[in-house]
C-alpha cells in the first residue's frame, strides 16, 4: 500500500528542483556510457597533444567521408567538409538545408591541455645527468608533476625542413623520463615552502640520460652522448631546438577508476572529455536543417591566444567563407548562431569542500554541467550567457532525456577560469559552456564520471538538431 502524499509533499513535488540521480534514469544508461567510454579512451591515448588529436580526428571523419574544404568551390545541404589550422586546430562541418544566414550550431571544445613545454634551448648537462629545462604550459600545480613517469610528444622542424614527429614513452618497450624530488630524509628546507612553490617552475628538470660519450677530451660528455642518440634517430642538432614544439605529458594510459567501474582517470580530460562528445555527436549528423560546426580548438589554456586558439579568427572566417559561398549576409549569420562552448567544470570534491559552494556545484554523475559563467572577482572575463538561451538549451536537454545540472566554477572569491565562451560572445554568437564535470582537474591523472560523459554527447547529438525559435 503506498501512502497517500501530504499536502506539502505534493506542493515540493511541484515546486523544488531536485537534480534526479543517475540511477533513477532509464535502465540502460549504463551500459550504452560505459560502451561510449571505450571509444573515448583510445582518443585520450592516441590523441594526448594537440596535434595527436587532429590526427586522430582527421582518421575519423575521412572514414566517414569528410572532405577538405575548398573556398572556391560550392557545397550542397548534406556534405561534409573539414578544415585543419597549422596541424593544431580542426573545424568539421556539414551544410545544411537552410543557407547559413538562418545561423549556424556550432560546438567549440579545446584539444591543448596542460602540461610541460621544452625551453627553446633545452638540453644541458650537470654533475654528469643529462637534463631538458621546460616551461609549464596553462595552469598546473606544479608539485603534481615530478616522480611520475612522463612521455615525450611532439615535433621539430628540422634545419632541412623536414618535420620529424616525436612520441617517446607510450609504447611499453619504450624508456620514459622523470622530474626528480628530494627525499624525505633531506627535504626539511623544502618543507617549509608553501604548497604552491614547494616544486618552482625552474625546479621541473626533465632527467633524459646520464652515460657519457667514450671520449675524454669532451666537457658535456652526456649531453653529447644523448644529443648523439638523437641525431642517430632523427637527424636533430641542438640548433633544431629552437625550432620544436616538444611537450612533455604523462605517460599512463587511461583506466576505469572503482570497483564498478563507473569513472574514468586519464590526462588530458580536460578538455578532451569536451572534444570527444562533441566529435562524435558531429560524425552523427545526417542532412541536417541548420548548419553544424565542430571546432576543436588549441591555446585554450593559454588564453585562447596565438593563430590556432579562438582568439584568431580563423573560425570567423571559415563562417565567412559559408556566408560568401551562400550570397548571404554574414552578419546575420553570426547573429542568427547558437553554440555550445563545451568545456569541463569543477566537480564538488568532498575531501576538499572548502572553495565550492555546494549548492551551486558539479556533482559526479548528475550529467553534465550547464555553466552560464566561469570568470573570476566579480565575473570579470567571462561570457554571462544570456537568460533567453540557457531556456532553450535547458528545454532541449529536459525534452530529450538528457541529465543535466548547473554549475559554478568554485565559491566567490576563491578563484576562477575562464573558456572559449566570450570569445565566441564578442561575435554576438549566443552561447553558453556546457561539459563534464572533473575532478583533480589539470592534474596529471584527471577525474570523469563515464555517465556525464555520455550525457554531454547526448547534449551535442540534440543540439546539432535544435530549431530555432
Ligand atoms: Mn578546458
Ligand atoms: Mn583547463
Amino acid at each position: 500500500m503506498t501512502e497517500k502524499k501530504s499536502k506539502g509533499q505534493l506542493l515540493e513535488e511541484k515546486l523544488l528542483w531536485q537534480q534526479k540521480h543517475v540511477a533513477d534514469l532509464k535502465p540502460n544508461y549504463q551500459e550504452e556510457a560505459f560502451a561510449f567510454c571505450e571509444g573515448y579512451k583510445e582518443f585520450l591515448d592516441q590523441g594526448k597533444t594537440e596535434r595527436e588529436c587532429v590526427q586522430f580526428t582527421l582518421d575519423k571523419i575521412k572514414k566517414a567521408g569528410y572532405v577538405e574544404f575548398d573556398e572556391s568551390k560550392k557545397y550542397k545541404a548534406g556534405d561534409k567538409v573539414y578544415q585543419v589550422n597549422r596541424g593544431k586546430a580542426i573545424i568539421i562541418s556539414t551544410i545544411g538545408k537552410e543557407p547559413v544566414d538562418k545561423g549556424i550550431r556550432l560546438s567549440i571544445a579545446h584539444i591543448d591541455s596542460p602540461r610541460l613545454d621544452l625551453k627553446p634551448n633545452p638540453l644541458y648537462e650537470d654533475t654528469d645527468l643529462a637534463f631538458f629545462k621546460t616551461h609549464y604550459y596553462g595552469g598546473i600545480r606544479k608539485y603534481q608533476w615530478v616522480t611520475i613517469p612522463l612521455a615525450i610528444h611532439g615535433v621539430i622542424c628540422r634545419s632541412d625542413g623536414e618535420m620529424i614527429e616525436i612520441n617517446i614513452g607510450e609504447k611499453e618497450d619504450d624508456p620514459v623520463f622523470c622530474v626528480s624530488d628530494l627525499l624525505p630524509h633531506l627535504s626539511a628546507e623544502q618543507d617549509k615552502r608553501t604548497l604552491r612553490e614547494g616544486i618552482k617552475g625552474e625546479e621541473l628538470n626533465l632527467l633524459i640520460g646520464s652515460l657519457p660519450f667514450e671520449d675524454e677530451k669532451i666537457k658535456d660528455r652526456v649531453k653529447l652522448q644523448t644529443l648523439k642518440i638523437l641525431n642517430d634517430k632523427y637527424g636533430i642538432t641542438e640548433k633544431d631546438f629552437v625550432c620544436g614544439e616538444l611537450e612533455i605529458v604523462p605517460a599512463h594510459k587511461a583506466r576505469d577508476i572503482g570497483f564498478d567501474r563507473s569513472m574514468l582517470g586519464a590526462y588530458g580530460q580536460d578538455d578532451r572529455v569536451c572534444s570527444y562528445p562533441a566529435l562524435m555527436a558531429e560524425l552523427e549528423v545526417k542532412n541536417p536543417k541548420y548548419t553544424t560546426m565542430c571546432v576543436l580548438t588549441d591555446k585554450e589554456e593559454i588564453g585562447s591566444t596565438g593563430n590556432t586558439g579562438l582568439e584568431s579568427d580563423y573560425t570567423m572566417h571559415f563562417m565567412e567563407y559559408l556566408s560568401d559561398m551562400q550570397g548571404v549576409n554574414s552578419k546575420t549569420m553570426l547573429r542568427n548562431s547558437k553554440c555550445l562552448s563545451a568545456d569541463v567544470n569543477a566537480a564538488f570534491d568532498p575531501t576538499f569542500p572548502g572553495p565550492f559552494d555546494k549548492r551551486n556545484s558539479s556533482i559526479m554523475n548528475k550529467g553534465c554541467t550547464l555553466a552560464k559563467y566561469t570568470g573570476s572577482g566579480g565575473k570579470y572575463d567571462t561570457s554571462d550567457a544570456d537568460a533567453a538561451f540557457i531556456g532553450e538549451i535547458t528545454r532541449m536537454m529536459d525534452k530529450h532525456g538528457i541529465a543535466w545540472q548547473s554549475g559554478e566554477l568554485g565559491a566567490v572569491d576563491q578563484g576562477g577560469g575562464g573558456t572559449v565562451a566570450m570569445f565566441v560572445a564578442r561575435h554576438n554568437i549566443d552561447v553558453v559552456d556546457l561539459g563534464v564535470p572533473v575532478l583533480s582537474m589539470h592534474s596529471p591523472f584527471e577525474i570523469v564520471s563515464k555517465i556525464d560523459v555520455y550525457h554531454t554527447f547526448k547534449a551535442f547529438n540534440s543540439f546539432a538538431n535544435l530549431e530555432n525559435k
